[in-house]
């Protein structure tokens, strides 16, 4: 079995925090997985590691079958990680000079070498995908919050990453935003795209996840279907946090 990601006995400490514990995280090609724990239990440093924009202490991890040892010391992996592994982020982190489009075609004009054409033609296609055809040529701060996060989407997949990483992207939106963001979210789960989600969207958990892992303090609590951890949480940590957040 060969996974997309595969995380063993991973610890990171900021200082004297220790953030990650221990962590084991296998992902399969096409899996869905949604990871929710309380603000400041190392969910965003998890996913983080994972593309290597935090480095760990110890342990092993591997993704997309590139090695990245501990404490930084693996720049080439990196280099390939990152045109495989796409990201989101809760602030959506476009590029303000430049269009919609252009934000889209950066990457595969500068890491692919796609002609201008090709990248322009790209962006379009992305564009159509996640809704906002329309919105080409304007600046992203002429967009609304949840067209900006489609258009970070739209920039990520324009990588065609074998993985995509979200942490938090409808958390910054006014709520009646979020719905366009999830369902562009959805539509990629659908068409098979293995997903990490970081999220407090308890319902696109339950209905999109392959896997919900519940974090607390660095550590794996419990994880399992939606319907396991949803209806039927074992550990009382869990429980305790799905009773604060339901
Ligand atoms: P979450 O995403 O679950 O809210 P984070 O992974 O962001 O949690 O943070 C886990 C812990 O690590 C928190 O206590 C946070 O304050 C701390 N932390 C995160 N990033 C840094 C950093 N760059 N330097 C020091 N401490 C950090
Ligand atoms: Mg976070």
């Amino acid at each position: 079995m060969s996974y997309i990601v595969n995380m063993q006995k991973l610890n990171k400490h900021f200082g004297q925090l220790h953030v990650l514990k221990d962590i084991d995280l296998q992902v399969t090609q096409g899996e869905v997985l949604v990871i929710i724990g309380a603000s400041g239990s190392g969910k965003s440093t998890l996913i983080r590691c994972i593309n290597g924009l935090e480095d760990f202490d110890a342990g092993q991890l591997e993704v997309d079958s590139f090695k990245l040892e501990p404490k930084g010391k693996s720049q080439q992996s990196l280099n390939s990680i990152r045109k495989e592994v796409g990201m989101v982020f809760q602030q959506f982190n476009l590029f303000p000079h430049l269009t919609v489009q252009r934000n889209i075609m950066l990457a595969p004009l500068k890491v692919r070498n796609k002609s201008t054409q090709d990248a322009a033609k790209l962006a379009d296609k992305l564009l159509a995908r996640v809704g906002i055809a329309n919105q080409a040529h304007k600046h992203p701060e002429q967009l609304s919050g949840g067209q900006q996060q489609r258009v970070a989407i739209a920039r990520a997949l324009a990588m065609e990453p074998r993985l995509m990483l979200f942490d938090e992207p409808t958390s910054a939106l006014d709520p009646e935003m979020v719905g366009e963001v999830l369902d562009v979210m959805r539509g990629l789960a659908k068409e098979g795209m293995t997903m990490l989600v970081v999220t407090h969207e308890m319902g696109f958990a339950r209905e999109v996840a392959d896997r919900v892992i519940y974090i607390h303090e660095g550590c794996i609590v419990e994880q399992g279907t939606p319907e396991e951890i949803f209806d039927n949480a074992q550990n009382e940590r869990t429980q305790a946090f799905l009773s604060r957040v339901l």
